[in-house]
């Protein structure tokens, strides 16, 4: 039967890790935690930017691909490794939930790169440069001690244009501006920032300025809203960003994504969420209420087609254009 919301792509989870911490398997609901296969697979969430996180050391890239593919291969978890475009027809044509393989931060993968192209190999087709640190390739956002004058390293330019050569997607989320920019100057594919707010809305470092959304936007990339209420609270300063509302409604989202569509247009704009990895505020805080923002969004100005660009439609778009 034909769902009435869109079929969604999300941008970023961290159930992978979650699942650990919970106590609790992908292939059951849980009342804990937030995406296990039973409630994705309801409300049409049918594929995810499984991230293996920490990624910031060798043994966190080999120990977190090995339980990543520990949960591929367990049939009743009903997932299928994505590795090529294709992919995507055969997972709607099936019962299961398209897992894309992806790195959180870069700083496992040696500085030959000879880890990387072996991660290519056995699937990893997107990773993010730094979580919230610093490492050999470059310099993320750092929430308590900024450091606004380091940004990629000539180990992190190599890493980016051996990224687009072999069909990663490269994740500018996390980054410092500084490393942004740099991004920005080499990339010849469109980027993804996966999981990342606007900034002129909710004031932390954390989120894209404006000339980073259209930047964004000119290299055909696509900007995953993010859940966490740290990223979407208009009160979070610079200074203080501890004390968030989880009453924040979806009325502040759509702030966040009416300014994104504002500056660029409805192709720049995905579905991140940052589900199991950060506090989400009580509104979207179960993915079966994930078809309810759907309805506040069509009752806010987004027809059904502009829906299936935002769920879909722009994170396929990127990853077609960068898997090639
Ligand atoms: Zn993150």
């Amino acid at each position: 039967m034909e769902k009435s919301y869109p079929l969604t792509i999300l941008g970023h989870i961290d159930t992978f890790m979650a699942l650990k911490h919970q106590w609790r398997t992908f292939a059951t609901e849980s009342k804990k935690g937030i995406c296990d296969y039973p409630r994705m697979y309801r409300n049409n969430l049918r594929f995810a930017l499984f991230a293996i996180y920490p990624a910031a050391a060798p043994y966190h890239i080999l120990s977190g691909m090995d339980e990543w593919f520990q949960k591929i291969d367990n049939p009743n978890n009903h997932l299928i490794h994505i590795k090529q475009i294709d992919d995507f027809d055969k997972v709607k044509k099936s019962n299961s939930i398209g897992a894309i393989l992806h790195t959180e931060g870069a700083g496992g993968f040696d500085s030959e790169l000879k880890t990387l192209r072996l991660a290519y190999r056995l699937g990893l087709r997107s990773t993010g440069i730094t979580w919230a640190n610093v490492n050999q390739f470059g310099t993320g956002f750092l929430f308590r001690s900024p450091q606004l004058d380091r940004g990629l390293t000539a180990e992190g330019r190599d890493f980016i244009r051996e990224a687009q050569k072999l069909g990663i997607t490269v994740d500018v989320s996390h980054l410092n501006d500084r490393s942004f920019w740099d991004v920005m100057e080499i990339i010849e594919k469109p980027v993804m920032a996966s999981h990342s707010n606007a900034r002129s809305i909710c004031n932390i470092g954390r989120n894209l300025t404006d000339e980073q959304i259209i930047a964004i936007h000119e290299h055909h990339g696509v900007i995953g809203l993010n859940w966490g209420t740290a990223f979407l609270d208009p009160k979070v300063s610079p200074k203080d960003f501890s004390h968030t509302d989880p009453n924040i409604g979806f009325d502040v989202i759509l702030k966040h994504l009416d300014h994104i569509v504002e500056l660029t247009d409805i192709s720049t704009v995905g579905i991140g969420t940052d589900y199991d990895g950060t506090n989400v505020p009580k509104c979207l805080d179960s993915v079966d209420k994930m078809p309810k923002f759907y309805d506040y969004l069509l009752e806010h100005g987004y027809s059904r087609q502009d829906l299936e660009k935002i769920a879909f439609g722009n994170f396929y778009r990127v990853f077609n254009d960068t898997w090639k």
